[in-house]
Formats: C-alpha cells, structure tokens, sequence
C-alpha cells in the first residue's frame, strides 16, 4: 500500500494538492514522489518536509529532458542531490528514452547522463528507479556494466528480457498501464512476487470504469489511490488474493526503499 512512483509536484495537483495527499493518508500508507527535472526539486522538498515520513522523494533527470540542461546544469544538480542525500530515498527516474529522443548526439549524451547518475546513487549508496522506454536492453546492459545492485524498473514493459531482469534481481513497479496492455501484462506473471511494486505515474495514467473494466483516460488527472485498482487487476492476473498483492507490494517497497515503516 505505498505508490511508488508519481509527481506529486506537477501543477496538475496546485489547486488540491493537500487534500489529495490527505486522502491518500486515510487508504496508503506512503507516497514516493519523483522529482525528474531539477527546476521541481524545491517544489519536491516542501512537499517532503510538510508530510514528513509519509511522502518520501527520489530525484534524478529524466532521459527526456536531456536538451534542456547545459553540463553545467547537470552538475550543479547532481551537487545538490548530494547535499541532500539525507532527504532522498533512491535516485531516479533515471535511464534511457530513445522513443522521444532521436538524434545519435543526443542518445550519447543521455547515456553519459544516465551512466553519471547511476555512478551518484553508487556513492550515495541510493537505490535506482528507472524509466526505458525503447531502449530496453541498452538499459539493462549499462546497469549491468555498471554493477548497479538495487534497481527499480518502472513502468517495464519488456517482457522478453524478464529472464533478464530477474537473474539481476531488478524490482518492478506496474501503474495503470496494464488496464490496457498486454505486453505489461505480461511482465506481471513473469516478476516474482517479492520483486514486484505499485505505482501510479500520477498525475499522468488515470483510468476510467468501461464495461469490459478498465481504460487508461488521457483527459483525467491521476492520483496514487489508482493503486488499489492496479492491485486488484494483478490479483485476477495472478490468481492470488488482492490482500496478499497488496500487503507484498507495500513490504517490498518498504525494504526496498529502506522506509522503516510499519507495514
Ligand atoms: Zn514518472
């Protein structure tokens, strides 16, 4: 019963970004918000230091945003993720996207990005969330090469290379998406039990009741309670009761993040 991986900072939540967060206090017991551009990290520290214990943060740069930063930039950044360290439960999301990036230069400056924060999460002994997106293998061989050991894949759709991830002991977290996909919903039987996570990606993913179940609605906002809903589609899925589902993803995530709380 903890989300994960969303945002909590995007202006989606301006207006009622309280009473979310104290909504979400009454069913789940954490959020993990994702800060994945440096210009959201003050926004990501209020958050975090207002629902002390409850909301917890990883930050990173998201492959996405790689023509937005200077070098300078980058660096000035990952100083500031190391002065705090103390607040920061993993780096992330970090990783490859070659879907929206195309250009040769730019997809070698986002693994030299990519490859940096992983070597920050190294030295600042943080586990790694990760976002791929169409470059699957890539990512899984520079995390390899770079002997990365606690690694979260979000969102990972790659059921193909789950022999993979499995062997390198990597985690999943699974958001909304397997409403609609089958590919993801492939990789839910396919993940052990003790390595799979919930998330949401709020406020991106929202879903709307059809009358076959579920569909991702683009138009909506999302929010972490989704995850309920993402549970109980991985329970029929696996064919195991909701509550175990729900109870395992929260103690995975609380080891795996190292939250100490009480599950
Ligand atoms: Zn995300």
């Amino acid at each position: 019963m903890i989300d994960v991986h969303c945002h909590l900072e995007q202006k989606d939540y301006d207006k009622d970004r309280d009473e979310i967060i104290l909504k979400c206090k009454k069913e789940l017991k954490a959020i993990i918000t994702s800060c994945a551009h440096p210009k959201d990290f003050e926004k990501t520290l209020e958050i975090v230091n207002k629902y002390k214990d409850y909301v917890f943060a990883t930050a990173g740069i998201h492959p996405t945003y790689i023509k937005e930063l200077t070098e300078k930039e980058i660096d000035d950044f990952i100083e500031i993720l190391r002065k705090n360290k103390n607040v920061l439960v993993g780096i992330g999301e970090i990783g490859l996207d070659i879907w929206h990036i195309k250009e040769p230069y730019w997809r070698e400056k986002q693994v030299a990005l990519f490859i940096k924060m992983i070597k920050l999460a190294k030295e600042l002994d943080k586990p790694i969330v990760i976002h791929a997106r169409d470059a699957l293998e890539e990512t899984l061989k520079i995390l390899e090469t770079e002997n990365a050991k606690k690694v979260l894949l979000h969102m990972w759709g790659g059921h193909a290379l789950m022999d993979k991830v499995n062997k390198l002991g990597y985690y999943v977290s699974m958001n909304s998406i397997i409403m609609s996909s089958k590919s993801y919903r492939k990789v839910i039987k396919k993940i052990p039990l003790d390595h799979l996570m919930l998330e949401t990606d709020a406020p991106w993913l929202a879903i709307k009741k059809t009358k076959k179940g579920y569909s991702l609605d683009t138009d909506a906002r999302n929010d972490s309670l989704t995850i309920k809903l993402i549970a109980e589609k991985i329970a029929e899925e696996r064919d195991i009761d909701f509550n175990t589902i729900w109870k395992t993803c929260g103690l995975n995530a609380n080891k795996f993040f190292d939250l100490h709380l009480n599950i």
